[in-house]
């Protein structure tokens, strides 16, 4: 078989790559590791287009926004499917958190995704002396079905094989990359924090989180908004709720723990007080770099393996706008990557 892409990864950013190739006239073959846990399967999948911290717009969002938008769009055409759920985060403000709020509504330009004034809090189950401030552009992408029905979409193709890509079955010559029966122009690897493995990428400085997430059910709160304050709770239908999410740079195991079970429920019991039963626990590994940027190219010792990773926390904002800009610099319609995003980067003396 001759294609013109091997892409190594059907998670989110596998996904959205192929997405991209298909609507440029691409053709690709798709090679995704089933025993490996995808981050994108236990991503809350949450669009928050503000950063809390310091309340300031997430970086780049006022690009990422509108393709965004248009992206997971066409996805819901393509795959006939509902993936994405517009819903507003309210935040729980501390003591004179609500000026902090309302000044950098208007110093960091905030309008377009947040509201200036300041809510009172309706509900019985949740305590917020102090007021809740309410982002209005924020959503929520369905990931694990955006990335199950990508998968029986390409099965239905036979463009996927479940198997794990072993480098040492790879063969690159000046004119084409070989993997076994297929050979193609190029290899993309989107192996999301697997990345760490593979040997044409040990220039990165990766930085890998890992996060754990609970699946929990309410007794009798119910609410049609993220709750957030050092925790997000998110609506998943009637009284079904995630609470994630953890952050750990020194655990990098898939198995989940005792201790980020507590400290969910820790942070939750704070501004929460319904009672709940846990349904589930996951954990994943955010693939993440030193500098929180993804990092997106081909490599500039072999031209013919390129790379779309480090999504981080923030995969479902950044993700389609890259994956556009990457099929673009692939296709010849750009002449280069956004420089932050670059892998060149770090192949910089
Ligand atoms: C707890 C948690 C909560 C999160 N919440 C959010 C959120 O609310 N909003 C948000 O935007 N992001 C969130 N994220 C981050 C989001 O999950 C990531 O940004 C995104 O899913 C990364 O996608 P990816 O495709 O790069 O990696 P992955 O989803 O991990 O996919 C990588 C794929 O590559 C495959 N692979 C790797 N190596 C090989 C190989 N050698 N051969 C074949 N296949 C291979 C793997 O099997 C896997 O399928 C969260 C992450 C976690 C862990």
């Amino acid at each position: 078989m001759k294609v013109d892409y091997l892409i190594i990864g059907q998670g989110l950013a596998g996904s959205l790559l192929i997405h991209e190739l298909n609507k440029a006239g691409k053709s690709y073959f798709v090679f995704d590791n089933p025993d490996l846990k995808k981050a994108s399967d236990v991503a809350a999948g949450i669009i928050n287009p503000v950063v809390f911290r310091r309340m300031t717009k997430s970086w780049l969002i006022d690009e990422l926004y509108p393709q965004l938008l248009k992206t997971y769009a066409e996805l819901e055409t393509v795959l006939a499917v509902k993936l994405f759920y517009p819903i507003p985060i309210k935040k729980v403000l501390g003591e004179g958190e609500a000026d902090f709020w309302q000044k950098k509504y208007v110093d960091n330009g905030l309008h377009n995704y947040i509201q200036s004034n300041i809510e009172s809090n309706q509900s019985q189950y949740i305590s917020s002396s102090f007021g809740m401030g309410l982002v209005d552009k924020s959503a929520r992408v369905d990931l694990k079905l955006l990335i199950e029905k990508m998968k029986n979409l390409l099965q239905k193709q036979a463009r996927i094989r479940f198997e794990k890509v072993n480098l040492l079955d790879l063969k690159l010559t000046n004119d084409q990359v070989r993997y076994h029966d297929i050979s193609a122009d190029k290899i993309i690897f989107c192996e999301g924090h697997a990345v760490s493995d593979n040997p044409y990428f040990q220039d990165i400085k990766f930085k890998h989180t890992k996060g754990e997430v609970l699946r929990i059910k309410t007794e009798r709160y119910s609410c049609n908004f993220i709750l957030n304050k050092a925790i997000f709770l998110m609506p998943e239908g009637r009284q079904f709720y995630r609470l994630g999410a953890t952050y750990d740079w020194d655990n990098l195991s898939l198995e989940t723990t005792q201790q980020a079970k507590d400290e969910l429920q820790e942070k939750l019991s704070k501004v929460f007080n319904d009672r709940y039963q846990i349904l589930d626990q996951q954990a994943g590994i955010r693939p993440t770099t030193h500098d929180r940027r993804p990092v997106i190219g081909i490599h500039p010792k072999y031209n013919r393996v390129g790379i779309f990773n480090g999504l981080g926390s923030k995969g479902t904002m950044l993700g389609p706008y890259f994956a556009k800009q990457f099929c673009d610099y692939l296709c010849g319609k750009t002449d280069g990557l956004h420089p932050e995003v670059d892998l060149v980067r770090y192949f910089r003396k």
